[in-house]
């Protein structure tokens, strides 16, 4: 009771302090929605609970229970869920939503100011939310484009996933990146400024990339210094780490000095993913970019042939890495390093991405918590996101057949919720309260 009326107030309040208010049948606190008849995916333990009615007040879940007990109030928005499984929203923990890569889309956007980035990235971030991703990890933008961006989606100037960011890539000169820096006191500069602009990761490149036509994906180029100065910098902050890393020698450093995370992982042995089962270490795989599925992508943006060639030779040995790391019960968490919603083997980059965690040894809801609830915890957002249980965001995803069964189930996905707004029913277009 006290709720709806100080929603009434709130509302009441708006209206007298802006016209355009008006124009709103329901302030946001008070907006109710309830979806009504789906199979509610518990993503623990898996299994589902039947017939269940979500009940979402503004931008929470409220209640989730058998639709027989859960009582939907007048005036709530009722969503017909019969038929469907509800997921968390996925989340993505590897993407640039302003990506260029070598080639000639890359190319054509040489010179492509920071407010055209900011547009693209907007418009990236739409079809990424619209693609059942609710929360990603941005692991490098350009120029804070990025604040700009989440800024811009927290205060609901344009439509996107939630975002947590780590800036600029930091990286030793000549290293896989561009914000270059030397010896322990830079690096800390550069952790800092990227924290002081809204960072709340820090990426740096350990070893090469396969991008580069510099450099060795193997090498080590940083120093001890440099490196256990940058960690304890951001973990002094309550910041995490993670790194791109395609070399052996350059994890052992950086699991010494304490990294919460790897990217990618492409020639990490089964000494080094151990030690990562051991030490809680999240390893990001991106396995996409190096396996076949990828490859209509690489051709569409004019990828050159040593481009080519660099990601067939390291195909793979990542594929062999992610084999292990699964069974060794290494912690994983999705990223595509990809536009979510990249085209990949007749569907998402996201998708593809957890039906290859199954085809390397994953059990569906391994790769379902692997889009999930894992990168919730890794985040440690999991208290806010990735569940459908009260209290937490409504962010909400629901497909026509069940993925602990099949988890391309995952392709057919034609609603999705964030924050109680729904921004895509495929099959209901109206009730889009975005
Ligand atoms: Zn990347």
């Amino acid at each position: 009771m006290i709720r709806s009326l100080s929603g009434f107030l709130a509302s009441a309040a708006l209206i007298l302090a802006t016209p355009i208010a008006a124009q709103t049948p329901q302030s946001p606190a008070a907006r109710i929605t309830a979806l009504v008849g789906g199979n509610v995916i518990d993503i623990d333990k898996g299994g589902a609970l039947e017939n269940a009615t979500v009940l979402i007040e503004g931008e929470k879940i409220v209640k989730v229970g058998p639709s027989a007990s859960v009582t939907v109030p007048e005036g709530a928005t009722v969503v017909p869920m019969q038929g469907q499984w509800l997921i968390p929203g996925m989340m993505n923990m590897h993407t640039h939503l302003g990506l260029k890569l070598p080639g000639a889309t890359g190319n054509s956007l040489a010179d492509e100011s920071d407010a055209a980035q900011a547009l693209r990235m907007a418009d990236n971030g739409r079809r990424t939310l619209q693609a059942g991703v609710t929360t990603v990890r941005l692991t490098h933008e350009d120029h804070g484009n990025d604040f700009a961006l989440k800024a811009a989606i927290a205060a609901g100037q344009t439509l996107g996933p939630r975002i947590e960011t780590a800036g600029e890539i930091i990286i030793p000169t000549g290293g896989h990146g561009f914000l270059e820096a030397d010896g322990p006191y830079e690096f800390a500069k550069a952790a800092r400024t990227q924290i002081k602009r809204g960072a709340t990761w820090i990426k740096i490149a350990i070893s090469g990339g396969i991008s580069d036509t510099h450099g060795s994906i193997s090498a080590a180029p940083m120093t001890d210094e440099e490196l256990s100065t940058l960690i304890e910098v951001a973990h002094r902050n309550g910041v995490k780490v993670t790194a791109h890393n395609g070399s052996t020698e350059a994890a052992q450093q950086a699991l010494k000095f304490g990294i919460d995370c790897f990217e990618h992982g492409y020639h990490l042995n089964n000494d080094i993913l151990r030690d990562m089962k051991a030490k809680g270490v999240w390893l990001v795989p991106t396995i996409v970019v190096t396996q076949p599925g990828a490859h209509e992508f690489y051709r569409k943006i004019g990828s050159p042939d040593w481009y080519m060639a660099r990601v067939e030779s390291t195909g793979k040995d990542h594929w062999a890495m992610l084999q292990s790391a699964i069974k060794l019960g290494v912690n994983i968490a999705l990223g595509t390093d990809q536009f979510p919603f990249e085209p990949n083997g007749g569907t998402t980059a996201t998708v593809a991405e957890a039906e290859l965690y199954v085809q390397a040894g994953m059990t569906p809801l391994q790769a379902l918590q692997a889009a999930t609830i894992q990168p919730a915890r890794m985040l440690g957002l999991d208290k806010a996101v990735g569940r459908i249980v009260a209290g937490q965001y409504a962010d909400i995803v629901a497909l026509p057949a069940n993925p602990l069964k099949d988890i391309s189930a995952l392709r057919n996905l034609g609603f999705v919720m964030k924050g109680g707004l729904i921004v895509r029913a495929d099959t209901q277009p109206a009730l889009i309260t975005h």
